[in-house]
């Protein structure tokens, strides 16, 4: 990429903590390699402050801005227009400024997901699956399941939980007391809770992984979580989270350049980023 100049477009993320984040090595990649003229960089948002953020794409003429935590649902309420699955979520993870500088806002995450299995070859069409927790990637996830005709259940430690992501997306809740017998009986099992970035296990009998089954963890670092690590002892298709997070990348990318975003460029800055 040529030193940015005057006429270089900008895009971004906001979040709190966000310094970790892979997605200027994703974007910026992905730039270089079609030759654009963007630069995509972390901003440190604090708690409170999503709102301003968003909306100064106008002020600063922002072109793209990414959304994580905890501002996807300040992002929502600030968008001009949503995307049905936005709206449905009222949360955005992706927003573009347009020409006539109105703000439109996508969750990609749901997407990403279903590509992410795609890449796979795990279909999804009428099988059975289960998503392991209730907030934010849990319901974008189950959402984007139930749209993809899978019969859908989000189980949750807290009960409440579980019961409010299943009427927002229009799954079965469950109790983290039933998993063992959910467990046993999905065509395919989701992590979409933190478990397993510090090396926990799954919080069911692992034993009841079998054949057949995909197991997909949304955790990416480490590649390897004890979950997939015992999909695969069990004979089970383990899925990481990496296609996810460059998926709902690549989505974001042709959102705010409308070009077709180069893939495999972007799969593998986040492999040598992560590799450190
Ligand atoms: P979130 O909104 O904070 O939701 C986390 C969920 O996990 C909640 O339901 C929470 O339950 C549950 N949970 C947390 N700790 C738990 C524990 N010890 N035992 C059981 N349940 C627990 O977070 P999120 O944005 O949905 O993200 C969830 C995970 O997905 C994170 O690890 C994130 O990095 C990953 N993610 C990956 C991608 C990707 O592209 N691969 C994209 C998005 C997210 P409570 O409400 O009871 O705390």
């Amino acid at each position: 990429m040529d030193a940015p100049t005057g006429a270089t477009r900008v895009a971004g993320i906001i979040g709190d903590p966000v310094r970790h984040s892979l997605s200027p090595v994703i974007h910026n990649a992905a730039f270089t390699a079609l030759g654009l003229d963007w630069v995509y960089v972390a901003f440190p948002v604090p708690r409170g402050a999503g709102r301003g953020a968003v909306a100064a794409m106008r002020t600063l003429g922002i072109d793209g801005l990414s959304v994580t935590m905890p501002h996807k649902e300040d992002a929502a309420a600030v968008c001009d227009e949503l995307s049905p699955h936005a709206e449905r979520l009222r949360s955005v993870n992706a927003v573009a400024r347009r020409d006539d500088d109105s703000l439109f806002g996508d969750s990609t995450d749901g997407e990403g997901f279903l590509r992410a299995l795609a890449d796979e070859g795990v279909a999804v069409e009428g099988r059975r699956a289960l998503v392991l927790g209730a907030g934010g990637a849990a319901r974008a996830v189950a959402l984007a399941l139930v749209g993809a005709g899978a019969e859908v259940a989000v189980a949750a430690r807290r009960p409440a939980a579980a019961a409010e992501a299943a009427t927002l997306t229009g799954a079965a809740p469950l109790a983290f007391d039933a998993l063992d017998a959910a467990v046993a009986e999905a065509d395919l099992v989701v992590n979409a809770t933190p478990l397993g970035m510090a090396g926990e296990e799954p919080p069911f009998d692992a034993g009841l992984l079998h054949p057949g089954q995909a197991v997909a963890d949304l955790v990416y670092h480490p590649s390897v979580t004890p979950l997939l690590d015992a999909a695969a002892r069990q004979g089970a298709r383990p899925v990481g989270g990496l296609g996810m997070l460059v998926h709902q990348a690549v989505l974001a990318f042709t959102l705010w350049t409308g070009a077709e975003a180069p893939v495999e460029v972007m799969r593998q800055a986040a492999r040598m980023a992560l590799a450190g």
